[in-house]
C-alpha cells in the first residue's frame, strides 16, 4: 500500500529546486513558469484545465491517494455496518457521522481542486 502513496514533485530545469508538489501525476498550471529560486523562465510540465483530456482530469481529481482513501472508507463502513444494523436511529446517526468524518479529507481536497480549476480556467481565458 505504501508505494502507492506518492507525492509528486517537479523541479526547475535550471537550478534543480523543487517548484511544485502534487498528489496527482498531472500538474495544473501555466505551460511556462518563472522559477522562484533562480528567476529563470522554464517550460513547466503543467497543463491548464481546458487543455486537459478526460484521463488527465480524472487523475487530477482522483489521484491514487484519494482512491486509496475512498477504498479505506468503504472497508471501514463495511466493517462497522454489522454492529450498526438493528441499532435504530442512533446507529444511523453514528454511521452518518463516521462517514462524514472519513469523507471530510476527500471533500476538502475536492473543494481545493475546484478553486484551482476556477483559477486555471480564468488564466486560460487570459487578458
Ligand atoms: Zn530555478
Amino acid at each position: 500500500m505504501i508505494p502507492l502513496i506518492r507525492y509528486y514533485s517537479y523541479s526547475c530545469p535550471s537550478c534543480g529546486e523543487v517548484t511544485d508538489r502534487s498528489w496527482s501525476k498531472v500538474l495544473m498550471g501555466p505551460a511556462r513558469s518563472v522559477c522562484r529560486h533562480c528567476s529563470r523562465e522554464y517550460a513547466a510540465a503543467a497543463l491548464e484545465w481546458p487543455q486537459m483530456r478526460g484521463k488527465e482530469r480524472r487523475e487530477l481529481l482522483l489521484p491514487d491517494m484519494v482512491q486509496i482513501w475512498l477504498a479505506v472508507t468503504v472497508i471501514v463502513m463495511l466493517f462497522v455496518s454489522p454492529a450498526l444494523i438493528g441499532g435504530g436511529d442512533r446507529a444511523i446517526v453514528v454511521a452518518g457521522q463516521l462517514l462524514l468524518f472519513l469523507l471530510a479529507p476527500v471533500l476538502l481536497f475536492l473543494v481545493a481542486r475546484y478553486v484551482q480549476i476556477r483559477r486555471s480556467i480564468a488564466r486560460s481565458r487570459g487578458p
